[in-house]
């Protein structure tokens, strides 16, 4: 039902040199259901010399074939969408629904990056002298080194692996160690589509030891990472220090901002799908619920019943709507951000607590009337809970929704087109959506400000990041 995994280096799949492998536990059950190959620095070196072979190969692909290619594996990994859901659920715990969803927003991904490829124009810009064309051509930058986490264990790779392939890059991934055998599959529908040895490589490991060889290895010419701003301001020093480009999608603390004049019935209903998709771990999950006083007990009330409709439960059962979280630590976390938020005055409308084992399950939980001592109110709470707290006038709002130094996704319900106008203006986010929850789709950008990284991994710019501009100037002698 669950396979071992291995490292793909080289086009082939393997054991690492060293033999060594680690667990994978189910986060619904707490049982040991297979094991991942661990890379160390022997295996690096192979998937390193691969990787400058197969970025000549790839270079010298044309961007057409690059995106045939891509569209047959995108259309593999559709067609093995069920098998890959109920791999993911074991691993990652989501709902089997979600798992489904995450795998064929991916294929989609593919397929939209596979048209970026034959767009990746250059300039002609005109010269002083008639002689004289000058132009310039968007060449890949190079083999890039991905870093991903185990919330969304293929979708958090599809991005950076299908901009560097239409890019014309090769890649070396090293994914999740929690979460392993779904990227596998990812990266199996490459392979089975004919993309060439070398070209691709996914690693796994010690994830520091890994980080801190590629890095500066002189093979890799661009690092992109997604995860948590401590380990990504780390990363980017890393790769600045030895001048590599770098893409860093890491945390936030999405305030939610609901006004007077909202429409509270979908506003509940959107938000309450919004902030526990994933049992919460989601880095655009909405966090910071800033609402209105004339709507705020309305507020409370529709959103503490929609949350009350949340099946929480193995993720492979029917029904369950949200799973375990992938760490026991993160539920030790989330138990003592709740803890502290109570003791500060905080109230829990539902949830609350952990519940007893087998298996990482934390209530869905909303909190109100949160004062901003409550450290929640500062620091990531990266699992199911809700924070709420009122305000007056829209500039007290837009102060607090700016307070930290994250920017990464933003929320907002109103019916006001003066409202809705100035928020676009005045909330310091990368992302922000309102009256809806319009995130994540492939064509549209996805990154953060501030503390919340730079570069996007969607949209038109996406790809731009895995390419260098080349000025070429020619006289016509
Ligand atoms: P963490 O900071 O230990 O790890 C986060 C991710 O970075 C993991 O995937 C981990 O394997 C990787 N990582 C850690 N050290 C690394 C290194 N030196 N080099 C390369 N990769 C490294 O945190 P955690 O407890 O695993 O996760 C919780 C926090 O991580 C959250 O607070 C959240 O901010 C962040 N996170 C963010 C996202 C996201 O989508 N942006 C996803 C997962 C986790």
């Amino acid at each position: 039902m669950y396979p071992d995994t291995q490292l793909y280096i080289d086009g082939q799949w393997r054991n690492a040199v060293a033999g060594k492998t680690t667990p994978v536990t189910n986060p619904a059950t707490d049982e040991v259901i297979g094991s991942v190959a661990h890379a160390t620095t022997a295996d690096l070196d192979l998937a390193l010399a691969a990787t400058e072979r197969g970025f000549k190969v790839w270079r010298e692909t044309s961007a057409y074939q690059r995106a045939n290619l891509m569209r047959k594996a995108a259309a593999l990994f559709r067609e093995r969408a069920e098998k890959i859901a109920a791999i993911m659920s074991q691993e990652q715990g989501k709902p089997v629904a979600q798992a489904k969803v995450e795998i064929l927003n991916s294929a989609d991904v593919i397929d939209w990056f596979a048209g970026e490829a034959s767009r990746t124009y250059g300039q002609i810009i005109p010269s002083r002298s008639q002689d004289v064309q000058q132009q310039t051509l968007k060449l890949p930058v190079g083999p890039v080194a991905a870093f991903t986490p185990w919330n969304f264990p293929i979708n958090q790779i599809v991005r950076k692996l299908s901009a560097a392939l239409a890019a014309g890059c090769s890649i070396i991934i090293k994914g999740p160690e929690e979460t392993p055998a779904s990227p596998a599959e990812l990266i199996s529908a490459f392979a089975d589509a004919g993309v060439p040895a070398g070209v691709i490589a996914l690693v796994y490991g010690t994830p520091a030891e890994i980080s801190e060889y590629l890095i500066p290895h002189p093979t890799i010419r661009k690092i992109s990472f997604t995860g948590s701003t401590r380990v990504g301001k780390h990363l980017a020093a890393l790769a600045g220090q030895h001048m590599k480009k770098a893409t860093m999608e890491l945390g936030g603390h999405a305030p939610v901002l609901i006004f007077d004049d909202a429409d509270l019935d979908a506003a509940a209903k959107e938000l309450a799908l919004a902030k526990f998709r994933n049992a919460g771990q989601v880095c655009i999950a909405p966090t910071r619920f800033l609402i209105q006083q004339g709507v705020y007990e309305a507020f409370v009330e529709k959103f503490t019943a929609a949350v009350r409709e949340i099946k929480m439960g193995n993720g492979l059962q029917e029904g369950v709507t949200m799973g375990p979280m992938v760490l026991q630590r993160s539920v030790d976390a989330i138990e003592a951000f709740v803890k502290d938020a109570i003791a500060e005055g905080a109230k829990a409308t539902t949830g609350g607590k952990r519940v007893a084992g087998p298996g990482n399950f934390f209530e869905p939980t909303v909190l109100r009337d949160v004062p901003l001592s409550a450290r929640a109110m500062s620091e990531e709470p990266f699992g199911p809970v809700a924070l709420l707290r009122p305000f007056v006038t829209y500039e007290e709002a837009i102060a607090e929704a700016n307070r930290l130094p994250y920017g990464l996704a933003a929320y907002a319900y109103s019916r006001s087109i003066a409202t809705v106008t100035a928020l676009g203006r005045d909330v310091e986010s990368g992302m922000l959506s309102i009256n809806h929850i319009g995130f994540g789709l492939p064509e549209t950008p996805f990154g953060g400000v501030k503390d919340s990284g730079h570069g996007t991994e969607g949209g038109s710019e996406a790809i731009e990041s895995y390419l260098e501009t080349r000025f070429v100037t020619v006289a016509g002698r």
